[in-house]
């Protein structure tokens, strides 16, 4: 992918997460791969309102998140976007602020368990009999802790992770499958949230 096209393609995802309610006060952040080797990704800049990106309005970073664009400032958490696309090797990464995973984050802080929902073929797992558990870590202000933290607990079958009290990550091989897995994602951890028992 070129990063004209690409541009595109992050502001018009962005403008889909921001009407979800996803993406507030200009928080969260987005990236595609545009190269491999060396990984290159281009991801959305810092601090604009996400709902009236352009196609401009994407920087290209490394795998540690750093730019040699003299104007253009990533966001801050480039970094693990640029981790979880070398570890996983996925195509977009998704970062969004959305309520359900910290709430669910806050509920399960050792993982989130999730079996037997039929919204998890949409995440990539079985609806039955399948022990899913999304993995939580500490929020961290250092990309290095976050990348630390998400590569001992990743798994190739678990495209997401929770950072607590903070969003979730959430990978694919590109935008549309990651929105997609974002999307059944956010319906399984607000349904466990919303039914999890009362403790006694
Ligand atoms: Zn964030």
């Amino acid at each position: 992918m070129n990063l004209d096209d690409a541009g595109r393609a992050l502001a018009a995802e962005c403008a889909r997460y921001t009407a979800m309610g996803w993406m507030r006060g200009t928080s969260g952040n987005l990236s595609v791969v545009l190269d491999r080797d060396p990984l290159r990704l281009a991801v959305t800049v810092s601090g604009k309102d996400k709902g009236e990106l352009t196609s401009d309005d994407v920087v290209v970073v490394d795998a540690a998140g750093e730019t040699a664009d003299p104007v253009k400032i990533p966001s801050a958490e480039a970094g693990l976007h640029g981790r979880i696309a070398a570890v996983s090797g996925a195509g977009a990464v998704v970062h969004v602020h959305a309520m359900a995973p910290v709430v669910a984050g806050e509920h399960w802080p050792d993982g989130v368990p999730l079996r037997d929902l039929e919204m998890l073929k949409g995440f990539g797992r079985a609806a039955h009999d399948d022990d899913v558990l999304i993995p939580v870590v500490p929020n961290s202000q250092d990309m290095r802790v976050l990348g630390d933290a998400f590569e001992a607990g990743y798994r190739a079958d678990t495209p997401a992770l929770i950072v607590a009290r903070h969003g979730v990550y959430v990978w694919g091989d590109d935008l549309r499958q990651a929105r997609h897995r974002a999307e059944c994602l956010d319906w399984l951890l607000r349904f466990t949230v919303e039914t999890r028992r009362a403790i006694p």
